[in-house]
């Protein structure tokens, strides 16, 4: 990977002690081998369902956890040698649960304020209710709520506040961890233009998870699937919504709604249980509830191939593919 990345994560590993129970002295591998790069002002799209990694990738990232193995590169350098404080000025997160991630003792202004404060940005009284004014305008908080306390607030709003206190410090590079999940559809589509219109403006970066394929499609360049703790594929997003190759991708893809009520549109349903993330199958770890898989893929991990420009994926029905073009 070369320096024109502004986020380049190399084999990134997150195992986690089990620590009780019956799988006692085991590790629970949330994130196992995950690698993707990501251009400055550009978004990158993390899906998969609860528990598939993707929060865990992102807080890694963030060093809210310290990886077990692989390298996070921010602009070059490792972030296990950035200086936290600096780091925390450049990269940015919007939690997926706002009412946990915010202060209850603080009103929506001093929340707001606190990063440009602490941070150092700016100092004068009448510079920061300025600054505050115009995020809360910006995500759409009513300036009489400036005094208000996250109890006062409801969902929507409470998650509007974390979004303002985020882009408070204008970092460079964002994880936006389901920020847009506990608001109302219509506000929803609001915050994701708003998003994108702060990307353009300041040439932001994210990484924008969520387990909503829908969500995902306008705002993303790319879109990186994730099955327990691995990356199955990885596309543009135009590549990946028009050519999707992996079954469980498919799978995620027709579970999206269609408006129109005349196209014949059929979900497909996943069989089988998820394995336990404790105890992941061996070979492919999708085998258990893939309606293609082969002998092969109970014991054979399949390994990521390019299948086409911008465009990977691993698993097996592919390297059958190749072999029968040979
Ligand atoms: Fe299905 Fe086999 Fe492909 Fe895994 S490798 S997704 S089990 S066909």
């Amino acid at each position: 990977m070369s320096s024109e990345y502004l986020v380049e994560v190399q084999d990134l590993k997150q195992y986690f002690p089990v620590k009780t129970g019956f799988m006692k002295n085991t590790y629970l591998k949330a994130v196992d081998g995950v690698s993707f790069a990501i251009r400055p002002g550009e978004t990158l799209g993390l899906v998969g369902e609860s528990g598939c990694g993707k929060t865990t990738v992102g807080r890694t990232l963030l060093r809210l956890y310290e990886p077990t193995g692989g390298k996070v590169l921010f602009n070059g350098e490792e972030v296990t040698n950035k200086n936290i404080t600096a780091l925390r000025k450049e990269m940015q997160i919007i939690f997926q649960d706002p009412y946990a991630s915010l202060n209850p003792r603080m009103s929506v202004s001093e929340i707001i304020a606190e990063p440009l404060i602490v941070n150092g940005i700016l100092s004068h009284r009448t510079d920061i209710e300025k600054r505050v004014g115009e995020l809360m305008d910006t995500v759409g908080i009513a300036r009489r709520l400036a005094y208000a306390y996250p109890h006062e607030l409801d969902g929507g709003r409470r998650q509007r506040v974390g979004i303002a206190r985020a882009l408070s410090v204008n970092p460079k590079f964002i994880v936006c961890d389901e920020p847009v999940s506990s608001l109302d559809v219509s506000i929803q589509a609001q915050v994701l233009n708003l998003m994108m219109d702060f990307q353009d403006e300041f040439g932001l970066t994210y990484m924008f998870i969520t387990h909503d394929l829908s969500v995902v499609k306008h705002i993303s360049d790319e879109i990186m699937v994730m099955y327990l703790g691995q990356c199955v594929e990885r596309a543009s997003s135009k590549e990946l919504f028009a050519n999707p190759m992996h079954p469980y991708t498919k799978a995620l893809l027709s579970a999206i709604p269609v408006p129109d009520v005349d196209v014949d549109h059929e979900p497909i349903l996943l069989e089988g249980d998820i394995p336990s993330p404790y105890n992941p199958p061996k070979g492919c770890l999708f085998h258990t509830r893939c309606k293609y898989a082969m002998e092969c893929c109970k014991t054979e991990v399949p390994a990521m191939r390019q299948i086409g420009e911008n465009h990977c994926v691993a698993c097996h029905l592919y390297d059958n593919m190749e072999k029968d073009k040979q």
